[in-house]
């Protein structure tokens, strides 16, 4: 288990580094962790290039292999979940100890009667005062969607997914859903993709990405606001060389205001019930390595605004 990244280390003699300005060899071996006795050890920053435009992801320090934070150190994934646990309304439950579960179906079935609300307020069926009566569901779907977040970015502070599962189970309808088939980083969008396309029912996943553009108010209607992901590079389709395999993950909300505070380039995990529409095929406008596209889409509505979150 490599746990969460670590900004800061020390070393033996108590020399404090940042993994930044850190390289192999530096200080006096073993570097420990900032917070308890574990051993750390320093992971140099890498570019993600799963983007037309490459990022650096910066340096941090890890877990040894085998290794454990102390009981109360805040960089143990354990300690996080319990913490989580506490606050979570129900939606994490302590199974035995060090092991807890969350329960995905209750998520969806408030996301599903969030919009549903949203929709019958649209019709413009039900007058305001009604409206109040629902707000109860509204709360206990924002206190689900910020325990999730919480996770969620739990999870991504964390090297692998076997860091956090060792630790909260996921549970759908009665049965285990894997970590790999709920949280999609960046580079695994396109997985995604192929997830809820084959699912056959639909729960709550999350994808990581950059933010790409934001567009409020499409055709002039107010409720139209698009944000979409930067996109992943294009990649050849194994089955017809000359066609290019495009994915664009739009997030679609009725309130223009519900996109503030995110701007370009800002990274974002989008956690919800998302769709996958059939995709359309495009002949290449430019002459390229492709002679066609396949443009496949990822999309989902909001029911409320904390379903993005930034990392
Ligand atoms: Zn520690």
């Amino acid at each position: 288990m490599a746990g969460i990244k670590m900004t800061h280390a020390f070393d033996k003699k108590g020399v404090k580094w940042a993994a930044d300005n850190y390289a192999k060899g530096m200080g006096t071996a073993p570097l420990k962790c900032e917070r308890c006795d574990a051993t750390v050890i320093h992971v140099n920053s890498f570019t993600r290039d799963c983007y037309d435009n490459p990022s650096k992801v910066r340096a941090f320090f890890r877990l040894q292999a085998n290794g454990a934070h102390g009981p109360n150190c805040r960089f143990g994934v354990d300690k996080q979940i319990v913490e989580l646990a506490s606050t979570s309304e129900g939606l994490v439950e302590s199974v035995q100890k060090n092991r807890f579960r969350m329960r995905l179906i209750a998520v969806t079935e408030e996301l599903k009667a969030t919009a549903r609300r949203l929709k019958e307020d649209d019709g413009g069926e039900r007058t305001p005062t009604t409206s109040k009566s629902y707000t109860p569901s509204s709360n206990r779907l924002s206190s689900y969607i910020n325990t999730a977040q919480r996770v969620l970015r739990l999870r991504a502070m964390c090297d692998e997914d076997a860091d956090i599962e060792e630790h909260l189970e996921l549970v759908f309808a009665g049965n285990t859903v894997g970590w790999n088939q709920f949280y999609f980083d960046h580079a695994r969008q396109m997985e995604a993709h192929y997830a809820v396309s084959k699912s056959s029912t639909q729960y709550p996943i999350a994808v990581q990405g950059r933010v790409g553009k934001i567009k409020r108010g499409v055709k002039d209607d107010p409720k139209l606001n698009v944000l979409n992901l930067e996109r992943l590079r294009v990649t050849q389709d194994p089955n017809e060389t000359t066609n290019g395999i495009s994915l664009e993950v739009s997030v679609w909300a009725i309130k223009a205001s519900w996109f503030d505070g995110l701007t370009e380039n800002d990274e974002v995990i989008i956690f919800g019930l998302w769709k996958a529409p059939t995709p359309a095929q495009t002949k290449a406008t430019k002459e390229g390595l492709f002679k066609t596209f396949t443009n496949r889409r990822l999309t989902l509505t909001l029911a409320v605004k904390s379903q993005i979150a930034k990392v």
